[in-house]
């Protein structure tokens, strides 16, 4: 390897490795304008899940569901976890519990996987959600499902890995 390839090499890594630092301060002020909404889409939280958190009705498939439910959980909008989730399935007994879970922990990353398309209103996301609790990191893998519901997308139950 030459030298100045090198030195191009170094500097790519130093410019990924802000990026992905950049990534990470983005995600876990997803609320703050200007900054990239916690979901991935390089849009400011505003132009993005915000919308979807205001009116659900703009979740026009279930990969926009899961991302602004993902997006719910890392800023702790359990409204939105609630009304967004199937009535059959709905953990509203556990509401408290689950924003207490997820206000506790640091949302780091969503990755997804594999995108069913949509057959007879029904359609499957499979994702990997990352955290990390009190400095130990998780990873949660799943397929979820997703059903129509009061004219709207919902999420109904999901597959872990
Ligand atoms: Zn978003």
């Amino acid at each position: 390897m030459s030298a100045f390839t090198k030195l191009i090499k170094d500097q790519k890594k130093q410019a990924s490795k802000k990026k992905n630092r950049f990534n990470l301060e983005a995600n876990t002020n997803a609320n703050r304008v200007g900054l990239y909404c916690a979901c991935g889409s390089k849009k400011s939280y505003k132009l993005c899940c915000s919308r979807i958190h205001k009116n659900i009705y703009l979740a026009t498939s279930p990969l926009a569901l899961m991302k602004s439910r993902y997006v719910a959980f890392v800023m702790g909008d359990i409204d939105f976890l609630m009304l967004s989730h199937h009535s059959s399935t709905r953990p509203d007994q556990e509401k408290d519990e689950i924003l207490r879970w997820t206000q506790s922990i640091n949302w780091s990353n969503l990755e997804i996987t594999e995108v069913v398309p949509v057959h007879q209103q029904e359609g499957f996301v499979s994702f990997k959600a990352s955290y990390t609790d009190k400095d130990v990191p998780h990873v949660i893998y799943e397929k979820s499902r997703f059903v129509i519901e009061n004219n709207h997308w919902t999420y109904i139950d999901g597959i872990h890995f």
